[in-house]
């Protein structure tokens, strides 16, 4: 049966990954011959400081689709079967996408969906773009399980609590929803690059980017390195509920910037997750659940898009935050790790210099910045946007908008985080906090977790002097807690 288009061209962005690619497989599908390039937005990459963990992920990433598309080329054996490959732009998307199509004239242009709302924006732009100059635009699910309106309640409006809406995904996930998308038995359409056009993968400098701490801290990229944590993090899935919120424990699975590129694949996952979770696996149907987390939190921001800039529930917006140069001084410190509380500074330490933060300590951290040293929550989302490696506006929103009490389910506001009490209870031994805090290194617990209320000679011993080696604590929790109460109370009365 004759193909429906003679050319297309294959658009990678959140989906690094040749295996189980909606869009790939539905380009190769209906086209005779298909291209395939990906675009370093400068859209995007400007503002970014020139050492970014997630530009160099993605670099390394796409070294490893090149290869995987040469290879699969190579196996199909068509008219690609020698040099099939990526062509890679740096510029801006929107301009590259359109004028790259019009050089090779395709006939239509596949993609996965990004619900982001700046994404969304582009693609409208780039979809009138390309149907003014007669080319198809395609677009399809891929990045989560079930998107936008795919789960409604029962009145057919957007679920805005989590409980509900995870038992409703769970009734409707079946084989369909989970079924890979076959790449190899059409893959005899990959074309190679025509000539004038770019091939193989520029060098960071090529970019404009520096070299960071990415292969140092040996954080797999690619497929071939998303694969390999899940092959490990499967051996460990059943201990996961009991492991997870120890920071000094290697409980949970360190996909999530995988996740996030889509250099592995979703529904593989969660195939397997409830695969397990049916036959009583509580460690899968943990895990499965956070998955679930992660579609909850993209439909809210698809169905609820004034959450990406104010408070979901409006009242919250009414809430004095401080401001002001000593407001100033305080974010300063939590953003370098010198509250004086160590499980707060450890975890900013983390982030800091690894790009990861444990999920529990996201939480003790969030809930810090907003609840004790009141500052607006959009300070901490931008922080975490612009040092996590697997930053996704969805979940970073979402996670600030639930530590602050105005997220869709989040925490009450009279629940407020003991930084200290978080420490004890999640790094008893301080074991964390001993591993990225060096000057409280030999500091027994239980007095790690609060070294000011630690006796002098016990300080001494440790080699701590407070307010030298490590800081005092920069604002009393309890007092800080009688202060929050009050910010809160304007919604209690509107
Ligand atoms: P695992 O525990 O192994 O979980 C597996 C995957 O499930 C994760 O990789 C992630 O894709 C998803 N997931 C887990 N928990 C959540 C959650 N609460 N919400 C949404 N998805 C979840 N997650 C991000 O992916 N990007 C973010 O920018 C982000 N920012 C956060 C900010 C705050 C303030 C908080 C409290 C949480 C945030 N999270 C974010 C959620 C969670 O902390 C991370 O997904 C998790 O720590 C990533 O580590 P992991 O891959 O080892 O996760």
């Amino acid at each position: 049966m004759p193909k429906k288009y003679q050319t297309g061209l294959m658009w990678f962005r959140r989906d690094l990954r040749t295996d189980d690619n909606a869009a790939l497989h539905h380009a190769l599908k209906s086209c005779e011959k298909v291209f395939a390039v990906f675009i370093f937005d400068s859209d995007i990459l400007s503002p970014l400081p020139r050492a970014d963990r997630r530009v160099e992920f993605i670099r390394e990433s796409l070294v490893d689709l090149d290869g995987q598309l040469q290879q699969l080329a190579q196996r199909a054996g068509g008219t690609g079967s020698t040099g099939a490959g990526l062509m890679v732009f740096h510029g801006k998307a929107s301009d590259a996408l359109v004028a790259l199509s019009d050089r090779l004239s395709v006939d239509a242009v596949f993609t996965n969906h990004d619900d982001e709302p700046a994404a969304l924006a582009r693609d409208a732009e780039v979809n009138a773009r390309l149907q003014s100059a007669g080319r198809a635009w395609h677009s399809f699910k891929d990045h989560v399980i079930f998107e936008r309106d795919e789960v409604l309640t029962l009145a057919g409006k957007p679920y805005s609590v989590f409980t509900p809406y995870k038992n409703a995904w769970l009734k409707k996930i079946d084989a369909f929803y989970l079924k890979p998308y076959p790449i190899e038995p059409y893959a005899k359409a990959l074309a190679p690059p025509p000539a004038g056009e770019p091939s193989g993968v520029p060098s960071l400098t090529d970019i404009g980017f520096e070299p960071t701490n990415l292969q140092a801290l040996k954080i797999p990229t690619g497929s071939q390195g998303g694969q390999a944590l899940f092959d490990e993090f499967i051996g460990r899935m059943a201990q996961y509920k009991d492991t997870r919120d120890f920071p000094a424990v290697k409980g949970p699975s360190y996909l999530g910037v995988h996740l996030r590129f889509g250099t592995v694949s979703l529904r593989r996952m969660a195939a397997i997750a409830l695969d397990r979770q049916r036959e009583g696996d509580e460690g899968a149907a943990t895990w499965l659940s956070e998955l679930i987390w992660r579609d909850f939190y993209a439909q809210i921001l698809s169905n609820f898009p004034h959450a990406a800039h104010q408070a979901f529930k409006p009242e919250y917006d009414a809430i004095a935050w401080e401001s002001g140069d000593a407001a100033q001084a305080l974010f300063k410190a939590w953003c370098e790790g010198r509250t004086g509380y160590p499980l707060v500074d450890a975890a900013m330490a983390q982030i800091n210099q690894t790009g990861y933060m444990h999920n529990r300590l996201r939480m003790v951290t969030a809930s810090f910045l907003v609840k004790d040293l009141g500052i607006d929550w959009r300070w901490g989302e931008r922080y975490f946007a612009e040092k996590l490696n697997d930053f996704d506006l969805s979940a970073n929103n979402g996670g600030w908008q639930w530590a602050a009490s105005t997220g869709c389910d989040a925490q009450p506001y009279f629940r407020i985080f003991n930084p200290v009490s978080q420490s004890e209870k999640f790094d008893p031994q301080g074991k964390f906090i001993r591993k990225y805090l060096p000057a409280l290194e030999k500091l027994p617990a239980p007095a790690i977790h609060s070294p000011w209320t630690a006796k002098p000679l016990e300080l001494a011993a440790a080699g701590v002097a407070l307010g030298e080696t490590y800081p005092m604590p920069v604002v009393a929790h309890h007092e800080a807690r009688a202060k929050t109460l009050q910010r809160y109370a304007v919604v209690k009365k509107s």
